[in-house]
């Protein structure tokens, strides 16, 4: 059973260089005086664990307020070996957590504080928040919770790499250091395949910090960087001896979970998102931050965030150090070698103008770059690209070679309809609702064949009738794979916008569904009657609930039903189910199950053969015409389709509620 302290005005959950930064601050405007404070943490925090740097004016209140603390300060820099730069008005500065931790300590002297070495677990809001640890429970006015955010496994790893590092506190016995200047980063090392550089900071002649630091996808490995470490010391600075090895990993990441800030839980450092991605520094970070909350202790939210244009460059680099990682070093090499490095530091403060952004981007290598921005744009929109792009190619083959133009479309469709198009449609034994085991066994078979039965059987008492009932339920279920997408939370404005797409397609082909339905043996609409009308109300309906869900991919459909007009029918539709719908499904399922596409498109195979052999049969038997053939595709697809809507509709509804 869990004891139950009183409340706390303040508790800080972790006490790491976020909540001493923010102590310092608190203490610094009185906001600690008559508080009662717990500090929470698992470790005593005594021993220096990190050393942090920035740059910094010296007559900056960060510079002076941890003067006390400030271990060196450098004004000059180097590049490499072979570049000084002074880096007036700045200064780089050097501290040790363990100064931190314990000048925080000692102004935590002067307050009724409360330190415990406990985990904590959760932590809960209502009136109060409440903090759970294994042995306790706690409540608090107010907590800055500065847990480290848990880093899942699924984030991109395009847009989330790490910056790792292992480095020596050595002693020279060889040439001495000059000691007025620290190297930032020195490219000339073994890359081992990713972005690597060697940071020396030296403390005096005889003594400094130097490290191997990656920027990568993979963590360096410490035995392989020790050997370039060592060796990369002994040919620069001769012989040494090791005092410390420090070792360590900052996220570089684009996609940390965000850590929402409530009326009582207010995230800070890492947590918070104070790590610039493209450097991972955050101590400037973290003082902004804790100037602003204990500026507004208590009161609305507050936030150090980067502006828009600089988080698109921090994406670029990264997206640049995780897929091309070979350029980074060149990328920058010449960044250096082109812009003083006091421009540099001021950029990477994110205090330039776009002007002087576009002239630095110009002088590096802006192919890459390029690349990078289409690299992006592909990986964010990727649905919508790979639904525009076959209306794109039809449009470009008609104008080119309009004779070759609809056999190339459907060689395209089919191949789609083989990689995902039927495969999306073969994982219905593992939502559980026709298998409890979710496995394909008879029993399953039956009751899938059982449910296709009745769709059959439709077919038999009136074609118009099991058509009706067959766009319906395709409606419904193309609805729910697209609001699933859209994060829209109605399964009925799902269902009107399977109605309308359906409708908008019909309402723009009626000669050519005509031939379908006259196929089926249903009634055929009259042509006499304003159908355009009907497609462009059709349209505007879409366009004004895209609009009242702000929903942009709802938007972009929209503009695929209008250049649909276009298309032939089944062309339009194949598209849309093919390289949209069966991609979304798809991609549902794969994250759910949380598998690899390979291992998605294995378990499918054997069904996914067995659906291409019996299509070809079908589609390939001309003895009973063209029409009847057409028909009996139509019927088979409805057919299979119901026990896989079924199947879906249980799936999405199960997600929901995270159960599958
Ligand atoms: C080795 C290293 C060197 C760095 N150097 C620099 C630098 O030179 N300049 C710079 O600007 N930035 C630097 N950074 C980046 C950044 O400044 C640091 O990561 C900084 O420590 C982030 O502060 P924080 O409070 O978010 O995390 P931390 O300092 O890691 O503090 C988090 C605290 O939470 C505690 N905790 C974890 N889980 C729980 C739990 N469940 N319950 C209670 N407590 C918990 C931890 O024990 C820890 O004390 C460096 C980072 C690393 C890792």
């Amino acid at each position: 059973m869990k004891t139950h302290h009183t409340t706390y005005d303040i508790v800080f959950s972790g006490f790491g260089a976020s909540s001493c930064i923010l102590i310092n601050q608190l203490h610094k405007n009185k906001e600690l005086d008559n508080k009662r404070i717990l500090i929470l943490d698992p470790l005593e925090k005594k021993t220096n664990d990190k050393t942090f740097c920035f740059w910094a004016n010296p007559e900056d209140d960060i510079v002076l307020d941890y003067q006390q603390v400030l271990t060196h300060s450098w004004s000059k820099v180097n590049i490499d070996t072979s570049k000084t730069s002074e880096i007036t008005p700045f200064k780089y500065h050097h501290l040790n957590s363990e100064g931190l931790y314990q000048l925080t300590k000692n102004i935590l002297k002067g307050y009724d504080v409360t330190f415990s070495n406990e985990i904590i677990e959760r932590i809960d809001e209502n009136t109060l928040a409440t903090l759970w640890t294994k042995e306790n429970r706690y409540t608090a006015q107010l907590v800055f919770d500065s847990r480290p955010p848990k880093t899942t496994k699924n984030l991109s790893k395009k847009q989330n790499i790490w910056q790792s590092f292992v480095g020596y506190k050595v002693q020279m016995n060889g040439t001495p250091f000059d000691e007025s200047a620290c190297t930032l980063m020195d490219f000339n090392v073994d890359q081992q395949g990713a972005t690597q550089f060697v940071y020396v900071l030296p403390f005096s002649n005889r003594e400094a910090l130097i490290e191997l630091t990656r920027f990568g996808k993979e963590i360096i490995d410490q035995e392989s960087a020790e050997k370039v470490l060592k060796s990369y010391i002994s040919q620069n600075y001769g012989e040494f001896s090791i005092k410390e090895v420090e070792k360590g990993k900052i996220p570089m990441f684009m996609d940390l979970p965000k850590s929402v800030q409530t009326q009582r839980i207010i995230p800070i450092g890492t947590r918070a998102h104070m790590v610039k991605p493209s450097t991972g520094y955050a101590f400037k970070n973290m003082y902004r931050h804790a100037q602003q909350l204990s500026a507004n202790v208590g009161q609305s939210r507050t936030q150090v965030k980067s502006p828009r244009r600089f988080q698109f460059y921090d994406r670029l680099l990264i997206l640049i150090l995780a897929v091309w990682p070979k350029m980074g070093k060149p990328i920058f090499s010449r960044l250096f070698a082109s812009k003083p490095l006091i421009y540099i530091l001021r950029f990477l403060d994110e205090k330039t103008g776009l002007r002087e952004d576009v002239s630095m981007f110009s002088k590096l290598q802006i192919g890459v770059f390029l690349r990078a921005v289409v690299y992006l744009f592909v990986e964010k929109n990727k649905p919508f690209v790979l639904l525009f792009f076959p209306v794109i190619l039809f449009f470009c083959l008609e104008l080119c070679i309009p004779e070759y133009s609809q056999n190339i479309m459907y060689l395209l469709i089919f191949i789609g309809l083989f990689l995902v198009g039927i495969p999306h449609g073969a994982m219905d034994h593992k939502t559980g609702l026709f298998s409890d085991n979710k496995k394909i066994n008879l029993f399953f078979i039956f009751k899938y064949l059982g449910v296709m039965l009745i769709a059959y059987i439709l077919w038999f008492i009136s074609p118009t009738v099991a058509l009706v009932a067959f766009i319906l339920y395709s409606a419904w279920h193309f609805g729910e794979t697209d609001i699933q997408e859209w994060k829209i939370n109605s399964r009925f404005v799902g269902f009107l916008w399977g109605l309308i797409m359906f409708s908008a397609l019909f309402f723009s082909h009626v000669s050519e569904l005509n031939v379908i339905l006259k196929a089926l043996s249903v009634q055929q609409l009259p042509l006499e009657l304003p159908w355009l009308g009907l497609f462009f109300w059709s349209l505007t309906i879409s366009f004004l609930l895209a609009r009242l869900h702000q929903s942009l991919p709802w938007l972009l459909l929209t503009c695929f039903l209008a250049l649909s007009y276009w298309l032939p029918l089944v062309m339009a539709f194949a598209i849309y189910f093919v390289f949209h719908h069966s991609w979304s499904g798809w991609k549902h399922l794969r994250t759910s199950f949380k598998v690899s596409n390979w291992s998605l498109f294995k378990t499918a195979l054997p069904f996914n053969l067995g659906a291409f052999v019996l299509f070809v049969v079908l589609f390939l038997n001309t003895r009973m015409g063209w029409d009847y053939n057409i028909a009996q595709i139509f019927i088979f697809i409805s057919c299979i389709s119901l026990p896989h809507i079924l199947s879906m509709s249980y799936f999405y509804k199960k997600l929901k509620t995270k159960r599958v």
